[in-house]
């Protein structure tokens, strides 16, 4: 299949991590994320990544109170403000955004999210017609502009998130690309990737923006899973290592998981756009993978090395690891 076929991921529309240990090594791996994606940074992270190209980010705050209580005068520079954990415990939602929007005024700070608690099953939650009257009230405004206002609905379940996402933005289009999905909570791999593909596979919500988050023991390769999420979705413009293996079966002729897990080692911070694949069976291997860039597939004893479908190479058991990395190589070189 043709690359040109998949849709283009327009980068502004994902932000990656707030949660996330080792950002300066990530930028120095992967010089060129910089200035593709919007980061979520602490307000300190702000300062430390200042020496790299990161062009767009926010700064999170993690409640109203911790908003209210910050020194705001250092983060004028650039991005905008996240306010977290907003809930009718904090006033009325039209009072809240008013001393939110005055702090970020005042600083010069164009545009602000308000994260706001609608899980149906908490007390403290706003309602749908709270939510409502907001929207209904700075219809038509500047308020509402998706450059000044971004909005954060939020439940503990997603499937509870995205459908009042989607209720939400049936029933008013207009803040469609206001709307920033992002759970309260951390979800696993799966949960994240279901919400990445329910957001971009819905026309109302996918013009907004989105987050995954991980669990803090998973944060470590955090940022990879987030890429390998959206490479899966097949867009065709998300740099890297695109991974396939197949899922086996009785024509397997070697260790496909474990031959792919080394392999992936090796490439996982290639930052080049490239697919590799680990196949079974020479029989089926390449042809199943045709659409990969450059692959390898089990025989009896040996492997081939096939780009783009056609075999190229056949070697000994013990040499496919490093004679697939040496085509790799010429490819990223
Ligand atoms: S590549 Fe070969 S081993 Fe893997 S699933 Fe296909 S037929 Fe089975």
């Amino acid at each position: 299949m043709n690359d040109t076929q998949f849709p283009a991921l327009d980068f502004k529309t994902v932000e990656l991590c707030y949660n996330w240990p080792k950002k300066e090594e990530f930028f120095s791996n992967f010089p060129n994320y910089a200035g593709l994606f919007t980061y979520q940074l602490s307000p300190d992270d702000v300062k430390t990544l200042s020496g790299f190209n990161v062009n767009h980010y926010c700064v999170i705050f993690e409640s109203l109170e911790k908003y209210s209580q910050a020194d705001l005068s250092n983060l004028s520079a650039g991005g905008f403000f996240s306010i977290n954990g907003i809930d009718r415990g904090h006033g009325a939602l039209e009072d809240i955004f008013t001393f939110v929007r005055n702090r970020a005024d005042a600083q010069k700070i164009n545009k602000i999210r308000l994260c706001v608690n609608c899980d149906a099953r908490d007390k403290n939650a706003f309602s749908e017609d709270e939510i409502d009257a907001f929207i209904e009230r700075h219809s038509g405004t500047v308020a509402l502009d998706p450059q000044r206002l971004s909005l954060c609905f939020q439940a503990r379940r997603p499937s509870g998130m995205i459908d009042f996402n989607r209720r939400l933005a049936s029933r008013r289009p207009e803040i469609s690309k206001l709307i920033h999905m992002e759970p309260p909570e951390p979800l696993n791999e799966i949960e994240n990737a279901v919400m990445f593909a329910l957001k971009y596979g819905d026309p109302l919500l996918k013009n907004g923006t989105v987050a995954p988050k991980f669990a803090p023991e998973e944060s470590g390769r955090l940022y990879l899973s987030a890429l390998e999420i959206l490479r899966s979705l097949e867009f065709s413009n998300i740099p890297g290592v695109f991974f396939i293996s197949c899922p086996t079966c009785s024509r397997c002729r070697i260790d496909v998981i474990s031959l792919a897990g080394r392999i992936y080692d090796r490439v996982r911070l290639i930052e080049k756009p490239l697919k590799i694949a680990v196949m079974g069976c020479e029989v089926n291997g390449p042809g199943e993978a045709s659409h990969a860039d450059v692959g390898v597939a089990g025989s009896i004893d040996a492997g081939v090395i096939f780009v783009r479908g056609k075999i190229i190479r056949r070697v000994k058991i013990g040499e496919i690891e490093d004679a697939l990395m040496a085509v790799i190589s010429e490819y990223v070189e």
